[in-house]
């Protein structure tokens, strides 16, 4: 405690297994919390913070706190430095919290600190809020130079949010609700038209809505649009799949089950199976020849990611789709008219060397803020989700930043 803030008394409650610390200020004048000016004690009342345990024992800190009042201002509750503005909990408490919410999911901690599963979730939500506050005022809003769209469903895939992200850094920088156009336009038109011009690459699914916006609201679009690898080896994975399928349902009709529970078998990038998954996927070939084929199409696809300049990528593109066109499996036909539609902004991709890399971990912690949440009922709640574990903010409590860096 620092002065004019003492500890004047500890009480050890063995049967309530709880500590009581009770805390005084001797000052006759408190700085008011609107203008910081002197101002002298009106009333006061007992608040309670839960503070760090000590030992196994819950640890209470308790005090008048008293209101000033100021000239200006009127009668004003003081701010007590050891807890932020409306919490029951001390600084030092809500952080540990936020820690334990770093890796667990909220009941989980809810349990962990015998809270109830919304007051964690309330910690969770003001810690979000003083992030987004933080970043608006300390760095600006910015938009990033590579950014990355993104739709993610939840609610067992009936809704979905749109998640644009700093490809450079690797951070969320914008949750909006649903998956329309106009989304991706409000977020892009509320910069400057010299901000728009500075964006370097777009990486996004080829997805007419997305294309649309930002052919719209950034100029040069067509140079800077990138259909990443990782949506296109999606539509490709998903094309083998279905031409899995058909031919799983055939092979069992005749008896043979040889496809079965493979699913997972054909998704991967060849370059990264073992020898022996390699061994077993040409065996199964063999068997399944129709998957075995569009597995094939896929891999040469991918391959174009090999090259470094975009006349070979286009080369090696329209190569592959003239004989990915004749292969009479229409799934993988119909992905094959995709790519050719938008191969321009494939090239980019390649040629820019738009990696997927951090879309695909981005989209793998989504997953996992997914599943540790068992499905979001709503929306609010999963955009929370996002931007506390992806969105690099500062959501330290106030009342544990240095003096002046406060913004509530
Ligand atoms: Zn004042």
């Amino acid at each position: 405690m620092e002065s004019p803030w003492e500890v004047v008394n500890v009480e050890l409650k063995v049967a309530e297994e709880t500590v009581l610390v009770e805390v005084e200020s001797a000052a006759r004048r408190l700085p008011c919390p609107t203008c910081g000016e002197p101002s002298p004690i009106y009333d006061s009342s007992t608040r309670r913070w839960r503070h760090l345990d000590t030992c196994q024992f819950q640890t209470i800190l308790s005090t008048e706190v008293p209101r000033v009042k100021c000239l200006e201002h009127g009668v004003k509750r003081v701010q007590v430095p050891w807890a932020d503005r409306r919490s029951k909990f001390t600084a030092m408490f809500e952080q540990l919290v936020l820690r334990w919410l770093e890796v667990a999911c909220i009941s989980a901690v809810a349990e962990l600190f015998g809270l109830s599963w919304g007051t964690v979730d309330g910690i969770q939500k003001r810690a979000v809020q003083r992030g987004i506050k933080r970043r608006s005022y300390e760095e600006g809003r910015r938009l990033p130079e590579r950014i990355g769209i993104d739709e993610k469903s939840f609610k067992k895939g009936h809704d979905y949010v749109t998640v644009i992200c700093d490809q450079t850094g690797g951070n969320v920088v914008h949750v909006a609700d649903g998956r329309k156009a106009e989304v991706v336009e409000d977020y892009l038109k509320s910069f400057d038209e010299k901000e728009r011009a500075s964006v370097r690459t777009v990486a996004m699914d080829m997805w007419q809505g997305y294309i649309s916006a930002v052919t719209t609201w950034i100029p040069d679009a067509e140079k800077k649009i990138c259909f990443d690898k990782f949506h296109v080896a999606q539509h490709l994975g998903k094309a083998v799949d279905q031409v899995r399928r058909a031919e799983n349902k055939k092979l069992r009709a005749e008896g043979n089950d040889a496809l079965k529970g493979t699913r997972y078998h054909w998704l991967g990038n060849s370059t990264e199976l073992s020898r022996e998954r390699l061994a077993e996927l040409a065996g199964l070939t063999k068997v399944a020849k129709r998957t075995g084929r569009a597995w094939v199409l896929k891999e040469i696809g991918m391959d174009a990611w090999r090259y470094k300049s975009r006349g070979w990528a286009r080369k090696a593109l329209t190569k592959w789709y003239e004989s990915a066109i004749r292969c009479r499996m229409e799934p993988v036909k119909k992905v094959a008219r995709t790519i050719k539609k938008h191969m321009e902004g494939i090239i980019n991709a390649i040629y820019h060397g738009v990696t997927n890399a951090r879309s695909e971990s981005i989209n793998s912690r989504i997953q996992w803020i997914k599943y540790t949440a068992r499905g979001f009922r709503n929306r609010e709640r999963f955009r929370n989700a996002i931007y506390f574990h992806l969105g690099g903010l500062d959501m330290t409590p106030e009342a544990l930043k240095p003096i002046g860096f406060h913004t509530s």
